[in-house]
């Protein structure tokens, strides 16, 4: 038995979904700009600059279906993103290895404080502020592959108070699943538990308390979180 010095700080892990039974957190990676559309609205070219990582923390993610509107800023937006679990990780993960990494899917949203992300972009300085902020990353159930099969395409969509806000295809993802996963394992050793964001379509916009998210993809199911 370890003995620790202060109290052990509590672990994610996320239920999956129909079962008693949950999938224990590592860490989060997220895709940037990886859908064209996001990024001609955000300011960029899609054709000239690949989409790129950030991170997010693990107790980020929150399940709860709360979203606390969050201190120090006046523009927090949503980004409805797939999420994909990680049961397995490595190094150098070959392109046609990599879809065999996969534990399952969630819907999951990359709230984001907008105002701060830009004013750390104009300053050339890194995003925290702006992106791993407490349960700036709400979660729906885990679905395990076997009941979505690997996906390459579908539609992945937002409402905001039933007015649809974001609509896109899967399809329409510029890093596909297993590039993604093959690419983030040169730079980092991919492990169990890792779970990966995949970027979000166009559509992206502001949420004021008392709002009603829904998000939404195919054969992973929908996500509703209340903005508090
Ligand atoms: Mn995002």
């Amino acid at each position: 038995m370890l003995k620790f010095v202060v109290q052990c700080p509590q672990r994610t892990y996320l239920p999956v979904s129909d079962t008693a039974n949950f999938f224990p957190v590592r860490r989060v990676y997220c895709v940037g700009r990886n859908y064209g559309d996001h990024a001609i609205e955000m300011g960029h070219n899609p054709d000239k600059e690949a989409p790129f990582f950030f991170q997010k923390n693990p107790d980020n993610l929150d399940p709860s279906g709360e979203f606390p509107y969050p201190p120090f800023s006046s523009n927090v937006q949503y980004e409805v993103e797939l999420a994909i679990l990680l049961k397995a990780g490595g190094n150098n993960i070959d392109l046609d290895l990599a879809l065999e990494k996969i534990y399952g899917y969630a819907v999951c949203l990359d709230m984001t404080r907008r105002d701060l992300q830009t004013a750390q972009k104009k300053l050339g300085r890194p995003w925290e502020i702006g992106k791993a902020f407490e349960r700036s990353a709400p979660i729906g159930p885990v679905i395990p592959i076997e009941k979505t099969g690997h996906l390459s395409e579908g539609t992945i969509s937002l409402k905001v108070n039933g007015t649809l806000k974001q609509k896109g295809n899967l399809n329409q993802m510029i890093w596909k699943i297993p590039e993604i996963i093959s690419y983030l394992s040169n730079y980092f050793e991919l492990a169990t538990g890792d779970i990966i964001l995949s970027g979000t379509p166009a559509g992206v916009g502001s949420v004021a308390i008392g709002d009603v998210i829904e998000a939404y993809v195919q054969k992973v199911g929908s996500l509703q979180v209340i903005v508090k």
